[in-house]
């Protein structure tokens, strides 16, 4: 609401009112402004206006800041067009946008609401925005075009996040296609050469790759339950030590060139036993998967200030310190680990640092390259 100004009792009557409307006018204007302003300021997309010959004459400070200026002032001043000089623009298959498929030309040519989704990669710095921008057009007294307005909405975020989808989806699948081929593979030469002592070393192999695409499911399973919130805990109170001594034993029956020794202390926990099982579990894996040599490796469970912790050292290929932190999020696979050296998809630490954490305990290595890792993780005790 605008309020009227109050009136001034020494100017006469016509003035007065003549002054008053011009003052409320001007009241009006100034308010319309500054809300106009304020709006633009907090849409969240860019926003600019361009005269018919492509200047900008308008802009707020999210289009600054994407065109890659420090302040709206720098952006009017900049010729037309500049944005091309700094950003190749492409669209979904990577191919150049012209500057007259850019919505502000067309719009300007005629065209009703033109838009666009295209890829802004600045040539210096590598930096990716994608962006949606649609454009409409203002037209003057004489009906011709004489304003373009674009709202360039930045679709960055929600593109990665794509992207990482599909890039997983393109790995998952990958994972699960090789064990697959080898199982289809070692069951041909079984059906072709059943001959007993054949027989056990191809078993035993397709024992292995069933393991794996077990293991690979089961993994993607708890990606999908943790992202869905219904990765749940079923706590009980167990024996951990036990627990340990068991899983240990049943990992020693997969390995003959590596030996597992355990140092166990007594341990009552509440926790959820299966999912403490499955993280010790990825951890023997990957004792047993990065120490190809195969040397010994040692399992300890102690107490300590209120924890109970479990450690897995093996004397393997190490991890560099660079890569302590970030090993446990989705999808890390070091590039020094050649992929088929050591398949794996890079879930298994990640969904064991939930499984942890839901516990309210924590994860973590100590490691030197080619030296061995040894991974702990700890939980509160009752
Ligand atoms: P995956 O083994 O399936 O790739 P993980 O999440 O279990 O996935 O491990 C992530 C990465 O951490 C592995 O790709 C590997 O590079 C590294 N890593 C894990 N455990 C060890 C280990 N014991 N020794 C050396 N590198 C390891």
């Amino acid at each position: 609401m605008i309020k009227p100004k109050s009136r001034n009792p020494i100017i006469s009557p016509s003035k007065t009112v003549k002054q008053t409307t011009s003052l409320d006018t001007e009241e009006a204007l100034r308010i319309t402004r500054n809300q106009l302003e304020v709006i633009l300021e907090n849409v969240g997309d860019a926003i600019t206006a361009q005269d018919a010959g492509g200047k900008i004459i308008f802009a707020n400070a999210q289009a600054a800041k994407l065109a890659g200026h420090r302040s709206i002032k720098a952006l009017l001043k900049s010729p037309p067009f500049d944005y091309l000089k700094k950003y190749l623009i492409t669209d979904e298959q990577e191919k150049p946008i012209r500057l007259d498929q850019m919505p502000g030309r067309r719009a300007l040519a005629g065209e009703k609401d033109p838009q666009l989704l295209a890829k802004f990669t600045h040539k210096k710095t590598g930096v990716i925005y994608w962006l949606k921008i649609k454009s409409i057009t203002i037209f003057g007294r004489d009906k011709k075009p004489y304003m373009v307005i674009s709202t360039i909405h930045d679709i960055t975020e929600s593109k990665l996040a794509e992207q990482e989808k599909a890039d997983f989806l393109n790995m998952a699948s990958h994972e699960l296609k090789t064990p697959l081929t080898s199982l289809w593979m070692f069951i041909q030469l079984l059906a072709k050469k059943p001959t007993a002592e054949h027989s056990k070393n191809l078993l035993e192999k397709i024992q292995d790759q069933t393991r794996r695409l077990i293991k690979l499911t089961n993994d993607l399973l708890d990606i999908s339950r943790l992202e869905t919130g219904k990765l749940g805990l079923n706590k009980e109170r167990f024996e951990l030590d036990k627990m340990v001594a068991e899983t240990v034993d049943e990992m020693q029956q997969l390995t003959n060139k590596h030996r597992l020794i355990l140092s166990n202390m007594k341990i009552m926990v509440r926790a959820d036993k299966f999912r403490l099982y499955q993280v010790l579990v990825n951890l023997l894996t990957n004792a047993i998967k990065y120490s190809p040599a195969g040397e010994k490796i040692i399992i300890s469970v102690i107490r300590s200030k209120g924890q109970a912790i479990v450690s897995v050292q093996d004397f393997g290929i190490g991890i560099d310190l660079s890569h302590h932190k970030n090993i446990f999020n989705k999808l890390i696979r070091l590039s020094d680990n050649p992929e088929n050296t050591y398949p794996g998809l890079g879930l298994g630490l990640y969904i064991s640092k939930e499984i942890v954490e839901k516990h309210h305990g924590k994860i973590w290595v100590e490691s030197e390259k080619n030296k061995g890792s040894t991974f702990f993780f700890s939980i509160p005790l009752e």
